[in-house]
């Protein structure tokens, strides 16, 4: 990573006389090092670096399987979007296919195969990156424009918001900066810089027919990551119009909005700095919320975070799923009764059957937890981040890494669901999904994790992520900290962290003490650490380190029965398992045959215990426990109360990211408790 850089400093220094490529973390996968409203900055893509265990293995899979595979998939016809490019470019004939916003899945695989170049190295990927940049440009229109799905249609450019083509632009713009940052180059970043002109030409007088633009609004995170790269501020104000825009237009079907998708479906009934609750589709919502965070920590606008703490502790305490999922249905209503589709709806209406839960609304609902954790520093956002990934991200994709799946309900029953027309639902996941949207956010995200795990705080290091790793980088003061991660987390709650390296005066070490980890215990070279260590916040230990150091952090790992608020009507009286950040779930391969998954009921008194198996689905710890069954045969809907016939069978309960991925099965997490 670092001899990458030193050699093509020199190209991005020419490239943009106005960079400021010298500092020394100026490439995080947030470059928030010159944000002046973030606590907790990040660190530079590469400087940490999975070695072992569970998220090493995943990396590895990524690197090996579901980057190149999805590439395989995407440059080829079935996935068709670089023929899309190609077609755009004039080298190749033939017509668009794909959803509106295919262009900005394919950017996204292209950030993925990025982060995966920034540790292996790979020139192979840097070539091909480079090959497909040159089509990109190829397909760029003079003035700036590019979106294919519009240039092959006869549909005029901003003529209907659904049309996706500011999507394309956000994840245009975040590629292209990732893309700089970790190779130096301005190939794919002019494009970039090209495009934003155009945007800011288009945008910033803010016509009167525009003035509803922007659904799915990934532009606001792509154009400040842009001028975090460029230092240009009209990016930045053009960010801040698209969070301004929204909320101010007379609400109601027009030439730009048809009438599914207005109001609150799109966060535009209410201005975002009054909004009290997060409402509509799940990923608008939460891109939305994330770019404007993102806005925040460069402007410092009270109003604006204000409103964003907000709309987190409603999503978090309100309307998330016990995996970190959002997104309670597919098709409802919002409180203030406007059609929503994908979207959340009321508070504590948690359907597990139904529920819709995308994939990628679970990735940003981490995303927007990202970047507050970088404003408030606080450990509850990276809780968030860490319940996303292990649970309702991961779920998105097959243990072999070539499978996906769009929804990711809590329970599914065979035969419950008329799939056929719910077209991104399914009973199991899929080799290629026509929507594609969720497939490269989770393999973009899966291959950037490395640069999760840590920040930087004023004088010090903060660790976010359990998991083996090194990490190689520098504190804000510009010192040089080495330091090496060993642990099989999440399977067994014990961290020692060794110092390799560091200054010789003294600087904190912050060390996230896991919301669910009640009884923690840390120590410093053996001996107790002495310093508070309350679940949900970050421990500060606060001394002169050397070389040598070693800090560990022991977690108790046992499984846990965790139940619902009382309003959560959809839970009542029944349990989830839990064991560290990992939610477990029964699924019917571990059940006897023929056993519904209704049928399932869970002693309150069960013992679980943990199992580790390294050759099961990538090696995973199942927990192993007795459920009692019952055999409820009717076709009423309702029928008198009879004593059931129990029978008491052990069974194994897998983490709920790994289900799916022994055949088409029935799932769930809660299971109806049956009191001892
Ligand atoms: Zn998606």
């Amino acid at each position: 990573m670092q001899r990458i850089m030193l050699k093509t400093l020199l190209v991005g220094v020419l490239g943009l006389g106005v960079m400021n490529v010298s500092h020394a973390v100026e490439r995080g996968i947030i470059n928030n090092s010159q944000s002046p409203h973030v606590k907790l900055k990040s660190v530079d893509i590469g400087d940490c670096q999975w070695t072992e265990g569970f998220w090493a293995d995943k990396f590895k899979l990524c690197e090996e399987v579901m980057m190149p595979h999805m590439g395989m998939i995407l440059k080829g016809d079935r996935g068709h979007a670089y023929n899309n490019f190609k077609i755009a470019a004039g080298l190749k004939e033939g017509k668009h296919e794909g959803t509106n916003w295919h262009d900005g899945d394919f950017y996204k695989w292209m950030e993925s195969a990025v982060y995966v170049y920034a540790v292996n190295n790979d020139e192979k990927i840097d070539k091909d990156l480079d090959e497909i940049i040159e089509v990109i440009g190829k397909a760029q229109q003079a003035d700036g424009y590019l979106s294919t799905q519009i240039q092959l249609s006869d549909i005029p450019a901003w003529s209907n918001r659904q049309s996706h083509e500011l999507y394309n632009s956000g994840h245009l713009l975040t590629s292209a900066c990732i893309h700089h940052r970790v190779t130096g180059k301005t190939n794919f970043l002019d494009i970039a810089i090209k495009h934003a002109n155009y945007l800011y030409n288009t945008f910033q007088p803010q016509p009167k027919e525009l003035a509803r633009f922007g659904f799915n609004q990934t532009q606001i995170m792509g154009l400040v990551e842009l001028y975090r790269t460029t230092k240009d501020k009209r990016y930045l104000e053009l960010a801040e119009i698209f969070i301004n825009m929204r909320g101010k237009s007379k609400v109601g079907p027009d030439s730009t909005a048809n009438f599914k998708t207005i109001g609150d479906m799109v966060q535009e009934r209410k201005p975002l700095r009054k909004e009290s609750e997060a409402v509509g589709h799940a990923v608008l919502a939460l891109y939305f919320y994330a770019g404007a965070a993102d806005v925040y920590a460069e402007t410092g606008e009270k109003a604006l975070i204000v409103a964003l703490d907000r709309l987190w502790n409603n999503v978090v305490h309100k309307k998330m799923y016990i995996t970190g999922a959002c997104g309670q249905t597919h098709h409802g209503a919002s409180s203030r009764v406007d059609m929503v589709h994908e979207a959340f709806i009321g508070e504590y209406m948690m359907p597990n059957l139904t529920a819709y839960n995308e994939t990628c609304a679970n990735i940003c609902n981490s995303m927007f937890s990202h970047r507050m954790l970088g404003i408030h520093g606080e450990a509850k956002y990276a809780d968030i981040m860490e319940l996303v990934m292990f649970n309702s991200a991961l779920s998105g994709i097959s243990a072999d890494g070539m499978l996906y799946i769009y929804s990711n309900p809590l329970r599914v029953l065979h035969g419950a669901r008329d799939y056929s027309a719910l077209s991104t639902e399914t009973p199991d996941r899929q080799p290629y999904l026509d929507c594609f949207c969720c497939p490269p956010n989770l393999v973009r995200t899966i291959a950037q994790l490395s640069g999760w795990a840590y920040s930087l705080p004023e004088n010090g290091v903060a660790v976010n992520l359990y998991g083996g790793n090194k990490l190689q980088t520098q504190l804000l003061d510009g010192s040089e900290i080495e330091l090496k991660q060993d642990s099989q987390y999440p399977w067994d709650g014990v961290v020692n962290i060794t110092l390799q390296k560091c200054k010789d005066t003294p600087f904190d070490m912050m060390l996230r003490i896991p919301d669910w980890a009640e009884g923690s215990r840390l120590a410093v070279n053996g001996n107790d650490a002495n310093v508070a260590l309350e679940p949900g916040t970050f421990a500060t230990i606060n001394r002169v380190w050397k070389a040598g150091d070693v800090v560990t952090l022991d977690m108790p790992m046992e499984a846990k029965l965790v139940v619902g608020h009382p309003r959560i009507e959809e839970v009542r009286n029944q349990a989830a398992i839990k064991r560290g950040p990992v939610v477990y779930c029964v699924e019917s391969p571990d059940l006897p045959t023929g056993t519904d998954i209704l049928d399932v009921y869970l002693p309150s008194d069960v013992q679980l215990t943990a199992l580790q198996d390294d050759n099961l689905l990538g090696g995973l710890t199942m927990l192993s426990g007795a459920v009692m069954l019952r055999d409820e045969q009717t076709e009423d809907m309702y029928s008198s109360l009879e004593q059931p016939q129990w029978k008491h069978v052990d069974v194994k309960f897998v983490p709920y990211y790994a289900w799916s991925n022994r055949g088409q099965s029935e799932m769930t997490v809660w299971i109806p408790i049956v009191w001892k």
